[in-house]
């Protein structure tokens, strides 16, 4: 007689042979993955088709489908573990991280409440506590652990509009937007697209926000920022997504702050910088804030799924996403869905927890100073190769065009194309994106696994690229 699937889960939980085989294969992907093409070949992409299967009615073998995701899924895979990834802002994997990842996959805790992880409650209690220290932020400061940072500026502007309000005797989660007094949203204008989003969902209404010039650099023009009250809510960031830029903190914060005007700054890739002696000018003045927006999955290097949302307004925010219900009993202890808009979630400050306890303060200064560099040394090595930089290399980010006399038409295209040629090469990835009005290359050094060699290697591929294309 064939088991019955309850008996066969049983049976696989305690033979652990399909976990010895998971393992097996990710080894070797772990093997392959510093050396092996960027991206995927087009033979992986087509073989991706093969997924495309009737919804199945009966069991399939649990090995074949470890083997089917191995031999399909990990080739179709963009390696972001090694060095020569620069899209987006990824960042690789911290070692301990992705194995206290895997030893906690077991314990599939649920993490709401003290009562039901009291491991999740008491890493998040002493993440929350190194958080503060490391980024130099008031010890009042409370952290929760959510998805990444478009999350939590969700969670900071929804404190931000909670605390205004109520500073104006509005309760917004009872009384909602219809009569509401004015709650002015003011962003600088190369404020990311999930500040945006925000604004939308919190029902600020994306045309309502008042945008402030921005420098050459993409920073917010001091002179343009429009007088703060008690009715404004500013935000401001920690690295411009493209030029790695940071607004002047010192100069805004605090003024902001004593005009009764509530800031939140989106610090999502950038406010490691506060971790770095010698990187922390950049964030001067961030401590007279009200909340900020910070990605662990980014330049700390944990596995993703790791965003944290920091406010100095413990009540607005706890106000601000705060659910109840009979059988939800908070406890004497963090409570960690008090922080978060989700509910059951899971146990994700492990790894941000795992990071800084290997790391240290020492160590983290030294990741960030070393993606710093290995930015600088891309831009150098471009420059020597006859490219053009076109900002400043304060942090991880770089800007690249060519420095060909092309007419203006015709550019986006060539850079499209030059682009598309590295991309192809699987030396590196890197994007474009639209700088000043104009097409460029765009690059993220965000990964500890990026060396001076892979920074070597990925201009050579920039300049393979040119030579194809010009
Ligand atoms: C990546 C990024 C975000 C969004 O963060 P996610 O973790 O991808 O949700 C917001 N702001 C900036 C500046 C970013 O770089």
């Amino acid at each position: 007689m064939n088991k019955t699937i309850h008996q066969q889960m049983f049976q696989q939980m305690q033979s652990k042979q399909l976990f010895e085989q998971a393992k097996q294969y990710a080894y070797e992907y772990a093997d392959d993955a510093l050396e092996r093409n960027v991206y995927p070949s087009s033979q992986a992409l087509n073989n991706l088709q093969q997924l495309h299967e009737p919804l199945p009615l009966t069991t399939t073998s649990p090995a074949a489908i470890i083997e089917q995701l191995h031999h399909i899924g990990s080739p179709a895979t963009v390696s972001q573990i090694a060095g020569r990834y620069f899209g987006l802002v990824n960042g690789g994997v911290i070692p301990v991280s992705l194995a206290a990842k895997w030893l906690s996959d077991f314990w599939d805790q649920n993490t709401p409440l003290y009562a039901t992880s009291p491991i999740n409650s008491t890493l998040e209690s002493v993440t929350e506590s190194w958080l503060n220290t490391l980024l130099g932020l008031p010890k009042s400061t409370v952290a929760g652990f959510v998805s990444g940072s478009s999350m939590a500026i969700m969670c900071g502007l929804s404190a931000a509009r909670y605390r205004l309000f109520q500073n104006h005797n509005w309760d917004i989660n009872t009384q909602g937007f219809q009569g509401a007094p004015r709650i002015r949203l003011i962003a600088g204008k190369q404020a990311h697209g999930t500040v945006v989003k925000a604004a939308s969902l919190l029902g600020f209404g994306s045309d309502n926000i008042e945008w402030v010039d921005v420098d050459d650099q993409g920073r917010i023009l001091i002179e343009q920022i429009p007088p703060l009250d008690s009715h404004c809510l500013l935000v401001l960031q920690a690295g411009n997504v493209n030029s790695g830029a940071f607004d002047d903190f010192s100069h805004i914060c605090k003024a902001a702050n004593e005009a009764g005007a509530w800031v939140h700054i989106d610090g999502a890739f950038g406010l490691w910088a506060a971790a770095c002696q010698s990187l922390k000018h950049l964030t001067k003045g961030i401590e007279y804030a009200h909340s900020f927006s910070v990605d662990g999955h980014k330049t700390l290097n944990t596995p993703y799924d790791s965003g944290i949302i920091l406010c100095t307004d413990k009540d607005a925010l706890i106000n601000a996403l705060q659910a109840n219900g009979s059988y939800i009993v908070y406890g004497e202890q963090r409570d960690g869905m008090l922080y978060t808009p989700e509910m059951s979630r899971r146990a994700r400050v492990i790894e941000l927890w795992s990071a800084i306890k290997y790391l240290g303060a020492q160590g983290i200064d030294d990741l960030v100073v070393a993606l710093h560099h290995r930015a600088v040394q891309f831009a150098d090595e471009l420059k020597r190769a006859g490219f053009i930089i076109l900002n400043n290399v304060v942090f991880n980010q770089v800007l690249v065009t060519i420095a060909e006399p092309i007419p203006t038409q015709d550019k986006p295209h060539i850079l499209q194309q030059i682009t598309q040629h590295i991309q192809q090469s699987g030396e590196c990835w890197v994007g474009t994106s639209t700088w000043q009005n104009q097409p460029v290359i765009r690059i993220s050094v965000c990964s500890w696994a990026t060396t001076e060699e892979d920074i070597t290697r990925s201009v050579s591929a920039f300049k393979d690229a040119r030579a194809a294309v010009i």
